[in-house]
């Protein structure tokens, strides 16, 4: 069977190497553009949406078209970026591996000029570059266009955007007439159109999908919190999604650089991109993120335009953009190359309208999530790390040696008591950490009103329902506990409610007005030598609004809104002394925390 870039009319070298890059077949904007590119002898406007394979588009046919043996410049591709400029020139590198004296060379501003002037002298048949720094190399006289045979114009919407339109008139001026002009974007604003029509003659024009809309294969959620909680609910979905490799985008260089910053602090694998980086800086940001040693990208619209890298899980948006139409591009990032991923917007409840504004042009709906309570996150957690513990690869023969002194230790011990034992480990971290989470959702209706910031809380009916951190693994019983709570306050056991002993934690029920008495009763007990904590559970089972211990929960939320409010900056939080002591929290990329009293007061 053909190669079915072959029957396009690739050749078996460029194939070959594009083959390596993983692609076996051309995507749709691929298959229609490589033919009609390939003639060489039309203008060409190609609408696709991001991620659907441009670069190739272009790119394929320019490595057929272009003389190798010649060593001038023959094709010119500009885009708005500098990471884009190097992700082009990178991606055109690779599919041309197997040709041989086949040169490309990157031109963008804040790096060396002397470097790329050198590049350009040792003679260069693709120069991919940024419109400012082209200029700056054609004012030096130290380029000749006069060959040039084809120009492409990538994400030509974002270059206008960007204020290039002067800059691209003054560069397209000094190659040939007869040149061939080719132009991407995955919008057509009418700006665009108006180039179009100014740089091309009768241009070829193609549409893949409907324009402006977004890729079918993103979903797009939002969460409604308030400003204050934004942060917090933030860090909570990322901790619901442990594997989650994402970009988080942020209106302004300095929301970028602080929420990077705080991140970094709550020992997170963040970095930042954004124009006050210098060159080196931003290369370096993009490095780690492309090798994944980056979990987490913050950056602004303009740094992280267009940029690719595969496998994206989640776009955050941390704050929606200013221009409705730059959401498409910040969603696009994920889901790339028939890939799927999350487009997440947090809001606050009087940008819902922003929402449905986003829905109408992107042509797909929305849907409202819920920020995950801290069980949820827990949950999510332990199964991760049970996922963790299969799929790890043993080191057999270092670890062969130290295995008969294991199994001794273990001797005692079920195969069940051991996975409990392994499991609690990293779940009892989470557990202290998220203890006192309380619920970030806000109403959409309700404007930032007292009433639902306590929605949802522990008060069931009649019913307080009470987290303790005791579980089955520290041969905790009903019978322990009825008995202690008989014994230390005058609360008959009949008037408990349900106890539900899980592994290494229970919940029990009391009624609303033994709720303080029983917490009291429990605070600075031990249980077989381990201190108790108990805790009002924050699960969302019918509880209902009002009763007798609302007052209390009340005064729980209250607490825990002034540490959320004062943790990040001034670092205070009231619950430090009851929970300090921990050997260090472990984050979502294995890193050990040393302080996690640091990271808990950010809830
Ligand atoms: P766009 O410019 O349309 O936003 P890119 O050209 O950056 O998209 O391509 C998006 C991703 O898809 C890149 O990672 C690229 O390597 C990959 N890709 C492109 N074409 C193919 C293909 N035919 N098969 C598999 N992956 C592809
Ligand atoms: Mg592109």
């Amino acid at each position: 069977m053909n190669n079915p870039f072959i029957e396009l009319g690739i050749r078996h070298d460029i194939v070959n190497a594009i083959s390596e890059l993983g692609f076996e077949k051309p995507t749709p904007i691929q298959e229609a553009s490589i033919p009609v590119l390939l003639s060489g002898s039309n203008d060409f406007v190609g609408l696709a949406q991001t991620g659907t394979g441009k670069t190739a588009a272009f790119g394929l046919p320019l490595l057929e078209l272009i003389d190798f043996e010649e060593n001038h410049p023959q094709a010119l591709v500009l885009c708005p970026t500098r990471e884009l400029c190097l992700q082009i020139a990178s991606d055109l590198t690779k599919f041309a591996k197997n040709i041989p004296n086949a040169k490309v060379v990157a031109v963008y501003g804040g790096a060396s000029i002397m470097d790329q002037l050198r590049s350009i002298k040792r003679g260069v048949q693709i120069v991919v570059a940024t419109p400012g720094r082209m200029l700056d190399i054609i004012g030096r006289k130290a380029i000749d266009f006069s060959d040039i045979r084809y120009v492409v114009l990538d994400e030509a919407d974002e270059m206008l955007n960007m204020g290039f339109q002067d800059d691209i008139d003054e560069i397209l001026s000094t190659t040939p007439e007869e040149k061939k002009t080719w132009l991407f974007s995955a919008t057509m604003p009418s700006e665009v159109r108006r180039i179009a029509k100014k740089y091309m003659t009768d241009p070829h024009e193609l549409t893949m999908g409907k324009q402006n809309t977004g890729n079918a294969n993103i979903e797009h959620e939002y969460y409604i919190v308030r400003a204050r909680d934004k942060y917090a609910a933030f860090k909570r979905i990322v901790d619901f999604n442990p594997d989650i490799f994402g970009i988080v985008f942020c209106r302004t260089k300095i929301e970028t650089q602080e929420i990077a910053e705080a991140l970094i602090k709550d020992g997170y694998n963040a970095d930042s991109l954004h124009g006050d980086l210098s060159q080196q800086q931003r290369d370096k940001v993009m490095k780690r993120y492309r090798e994944r040693s980056l979990q987490l990208l913050i950056a602004t619209d303009v740094a992280a335009r267009g940029i690719d890298v595969n496998d994206v899980t989640h776009v955050i948006n941390y704050s929606l953009p200013d221009e409705i139409e730059n959401y498409t591009h910040r969603s696009g990032r994920t889901a790339r190359a028939g890939k799927t991923g999350v487009s997440i917007a947090i809001i606050n409840s009087k940008e819902v309208g922003k929402i449905r504004q986003i829905e109408r042009v992107i042509g797909k709906q929305f849907i409202k999530a819920e920020v995950p309570t801290g069980f949820d996150v827990c949950e999510k957690q332990l199964f991760s790390i049970i996922h963790k513990v299969h799929n790890v690869t043993v080191n057999d023969s270092q670890i062969e040696q130290y295995i008969p002194r294991i199994m001794d230790e273990f001797a005692d011990l079920s195969k069940e008591d051991l996975i409990k034992r392994f499991a609690s480990i990293e779940f009892n971290r989470f557990l202290e950490y998220y203890k006192n989470a309380p619920d970030l959702n806000a109403t959409e209706d309700r404007r930032d009103g007292a009433g639902d910031r306590f929605a949802r809380t522990g008060t069931r009916g009649d019913f307080t329902r009470l987290f303790i951190n005791l579980g089955s693994v520290d041969g905790f019983s009903r019978g322990d506990l009825l008995g202690y709570i008989c014994n230390t306050t005058k609360i008959s056991g009949r008037t408990v409610g349900k106890i539900d002993v899980k592994g290494v934690y229970s919940f029990f029920e009391v009624q609303n007005s033994d709720s303080d008495q029983v917490f009291n009763s429990f605070q600075n007990a031990e249980f077989k030598g381990r201190p108790v904590r108990i805790e009002i559970s924050g699960e969302t089972r019918n509880e209902t609004r009002g009763g007798a211990s609302n007052s209390y929960n009340r005064r729980e939320g209250g607490n825990r809104r002034d540490g959320d409010r004062s943790g990040r900056r001034e670092g205070g939080s009231g619950n430090r002394d009851r929970n300090s002591g921990g050997g260090g929290f472990r984050d979502f990329s294995g890193k050990r925390r040393e302080d996690r009293t640091e990271r808990r007061k950010n809830y």
